[in-house]
C-alpha cells in the first residue's frame, strides 16, 4: 500500500490533462497543510485522497474521492472540503472495526425505512385532495444500491430511509467534532 497522498486530479487517458482551477490548488495546499490530522484521524497512513466527481470511500482500494467543485460551486471556502473528508474517513473508521458494518447499517436502515414508509405513504393517501396520479408517482420506487439491485424504496420508504440516514450522519459529525475540538 503506498503513502497517504493527496493526488491532483487524474486526467483519464481520453481526457486531455486538466490543470487544476485557482479553487482546486488552495483545495489542495490546505488538504496538504491538514495531512497530520487527518491521518490521526484515519489511524491509518495507506489511505490516499484523489480530486474526482463526488464524495466517496472505496474499500477495496482506501481511495478516498473528494469534489472541489461541489464546494466551488456553492461558494463554500476550501477549509469546507476537509469536513467531507472526515465525513468519509468516518466511514473508513466504520469499515476498519467492521468490513461488514455499512452493509448492515444500510439493511438495517432499509428495513427501518419500509415499516415507517408505509406510516408515512398511508398518511399521505389519507390526505384529502391528493390526486391518484400524484399518489402513484409516490409509489414510484427506486433502486438504493448497486450492490443490492433488488432492494428498492418507493418515495414515502424513501423519506424515512433518509431520515435514518440522516441520524447516523448526525453521530458520524459528532465524532468528527470530538476528535477536532478535544483530541
Ligand atoms: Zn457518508
Amino acid at each position: 500500500m503506498k503513502d497517504s497522498t493527496f493526488e491532483p486530479t487524474q486526467p483519464q487517458p481520453t481526457e486531455k490533462p486538466k490543470e487544476p482551477s485557482a479553487y482546486e490548488r488552495k483545495m489542495q495546499n490546505m488538504l496538504e497543510a491538514s495531512r497530520g490530522r487527518i491521518i490521526a484521524f484515519a489511524e491509518d497512513t495507506s489511505l490516499s485522497f484523489r480530486a474526482g466527481k463526488g464524495f466517496f470511500f472505496q474499500p477495496e482500494t482506501g481511495v478516498i474521492t473528494h469534489d472541489a467543485s461541489w464546494f466551488e460551486k456553492r461558494g463554500f471556502e476550501p477549509e469546507a472540503i476537509l469536513f467531507a473528508i472526515f465525513h468519509e474517513l468516518t466511514h473508513f473508521r466504520d469499515y476498519r472495526q467492521d468490513t461488514k458494518y455499512s452493509d448492515r447499517l444500510f439493511k438495517e436502515n432499509f428495513a427501518k425505512a419500509k415499516v415507517l414508509g408505509k406510516q408515512i405513504f398511508d398518511k399521505w393517501a389519507a390526505t384529502e385532495g391528493i390526486s391518484a396520479e400524484v399518489l402513484d408517482s409516490f409509489k414510484q420506487e427506486k433502486r438504493m444500491s448497486k450492490k443490492f439491485p433488488e432492494m428498492k424504496l418507493n418515495q414515502a420508504e424513501l423519506a424515512a430511509f433518509k431520515m435514518y440516514h440522516f441520524f447516523y450522519n448526525i453521530y458520524n459529525t459528532y465524532i468528527i467534532l470530538y476528535f477536532l475540538f478535544f483530541i
